[in-house]
C-alpha cells in the first residue's frame, strides 16, 4: 500500500492494524522525526500493560492542546469559566499537561491543583478564593474531595461548580445511563458530569457535548473505527475494540492503532448538531487478562481475581463465565459472577469460591448469549470485566 492508494476512508479497513506490543517492542522504528524535533517525553498509561516512553514534537503538543480545547468547548465551557484542575501534571503523564494547555488555548481561567491529597482546609480555601465553576478530575477524586469537604462542614452542592469533567473512568453503562458512582458525584457537587476519553498514543481526546450521549471524536484529528477480533469494522451500536488513526502527528505517527479499549459507536446523529462520531463508555479492555486484573477488596478480604478464575476453571460444569468488579455508590468494591452452568452446579461454585477466598460471592446462573451481552457483545472470552479503572494518579505513581 502506498500513500497514493489511500484516497478514501474506506481504505483504512484494508490496512493492517498496529498493536501496542509492536509499538512497545519496536518503538524506535515508529519515530517519524529526528531526536532534535522531540520536545516532550511522557510515559503511556499502564492500564493494559507495561508503561513505555512516548514522544511528541512541538506541533504534536499544539495538536493535543487543540484536541483538549475542542473537547472542553464541546462540554460548554466558555472564557468566563474558572477551571480547577485536579489531574496529575507531573509524573510523566500526558493528561494533566494536555488539559492545562487545552484550557489555556481556549482562554479559560485555570488553577492547577494537581491530584495529591489536600487537607479539607486547603480545599475549602481554593473553593472560596477561586470559586471554580468547572472541576476536572477522575470520578473517584471528585467523590473523595466532596466527601472530605463534607466532613469539614462544607456543602459542595451549594458551591459554584456547575460542570464536572470526568477523566479516566467511565460514567455510563452500556445503555448510556449514568452509573451509580456518577450519580453520586453529580449529587455531591450539584453539577453535571461529562465524560472525556483520552489516549496517550493517539494524542487526542473524545469529549461529551451538552447532549451527553457519547463522547464526540474530532474528525480533523483522528479517524475512528470499532473493530471485531479480526480487525473488521462492526456496525454502529455494536461493541468492539477502539482502533484509531491519529491524523497530523509528527513524532510517532500510527496507523490503525489498537487501543485495547472496548466500546461502541453511538448510532444516529447527536442533537447538538455535530456530525462527528461518538463513542460510548469503555466497557472493558481486550488486554484485560489475568496478568493485568487488579486486586479488589470484598467484605474486608483482599482478593486477587485469579483466585476466582482458578476456582471457576476447575469446575467442569462451567461452560463460560464473567466476573464483574465495580464500585458501588459508596466507593466500595462489589463483585458478581455470571456463570453459564446448570442450576444444580451453583452450590459447587459457591463452595469452591468460599474455599478459595473465604467469603461468599454472589453467583447468578446465566447463559452464553447473556454473558456475551455483558461483555458488550465482544466474542473474546474475557473472564473479568473491571469497571473500576485506575485514576491517573494511581497509574503514574
Ligand atoms: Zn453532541
Amino acid at each position: 500500500v502506498t500513500p497514493d492508494d489511500v484516497d478514501s476512508s474506506e481504505v483504512f479497513s484494508r490496512l493492517p492494524v498496529t498493536s501496542r506490543k509492536e509499538l512497545f517492542e519496536q518503538s524506535p522504528r515508529f519515530l517519524g522525526v529526528g531526536p532534535d524535533q522531540i520536545v516532550e517525553t511522557v510515559m503511556t498509561a499502564g492500564t493494559t500493560g507495561k508503561p513505555f516512553p512516548f514522544v511528541f514534537t512541538r506541533s504534536d503538543i499544539d495538536r493535543i492542546a487543540f484536541s483538549q480545547a475542542l473537547s472542553l468547548y464541546g462540554a460548554g465551557l466558555t472564557v468566563n469559566d474558572r477551571v480547577l484542575l485536579l489531574v496529575s501534571l507531573d509524573r510523566f503523564s500526558l493528561d494533566g499537561m494536555a488539559l492545562y494547555r487545552g484550557a489555556g488555548m481556549m482562554g479559560v481561567n485555570v488553577m492547577r491543583m494537581g491530584c495529591g491529597s489536600a487537607q479539607s482546609a486547603t480545599l475549602q480555601r481554593y473553593l472560596q478564593f477561586f470559586r471554580p465553576t468547572v472541576l476536572i478530575a477522575a470520578p473517584s477524586v471528585l467523590r473523595n474531595v466532596a466527601t472530605e469537604l463534607g466532613r469539614a462542614g462544607v456543602d459542595t452542592a451549594k458551591s459554584n461548580v456547575a460542570k464536572l469533567i470526568a477523566t479516566s473512568e467511565a460514567l455510563r453503562s452500556r445503555d448510556m445511563e449514568l452509573s451509580a458512582p456518577a450519580k453520586t458525584i453529580e449529587t455531591l457537587w450539584g453539577a453535571r458530569a461529562f465524560s472525556m476519553y483520552s489516549s496517550t498514543e493517539l494524542a487526542v481526546t473524545y469529549g461529551e457535548c451538552g447532549a451527553r450521549c457519547g463522547a464526540h471524536s474530532h474528525p480533523e484529528l483522528v479517524y475512528t473505527e470499532i473493530v471485531d477480533e479480526n480487525g473488521d469494522p462492526v456496525a454502529d451500536g455494536e461493541a468492539g475494540e477502539l482502533v484509531a488513526t491519529p491524523l497530523g502527528v509528527e513524532g510517532v505517527p500510527l496507523l490503525r492503532y489498537r487501543t485495547g479499549d472496548i466500546t461502541f459507536k453511538v448510532p444516529g446523529t447527536c442533537s447538538c448538531g455535530r456530525n462527528s462520531c461518538r463513542i460510548g463508555p469503555i466497557l472493558g479492555r481486550v488486554g484485560q487478562n489475568l496478568h493485568t486484573a487488579r486486586q479488589f477488596s470484598y467484605r474486608g478480604v483482599d482478593i486477587v481475581p485469579q483466585q476466582l478464575t482458578r476456582a471457576l476453571d476447575a469446575i467442569g460444569d462451567v461452560r463460560d463465565y464473567v466476573i464483574i468488579i465495580e464500585k458501588d455508590e459508596r466507593g466500595a468494591d462489589t463483585v458478581l459472577i455470571h456463570a453459564a452452568v446448570p442450576p444444580a452446579a451453583l452450590e459447587k461454585i459457591s463452595s469452591a469460591i468460599r474455599e478459595a477466598t473465604g467469603v461468599h460471592i454472589q453467583t447468578l446462573v446465566s447463559n452464553e448469549p447473556t454473558i456475551r451481552a455483558l461483555r458488550g457483545g465482544v466474542t473474546t472470552k474475557l473472564p473479568i470485566i473491571d469497571k473500576r479503572t485506575t485514576p491517573v494518579a494511581a497509574t503514574a505513581g
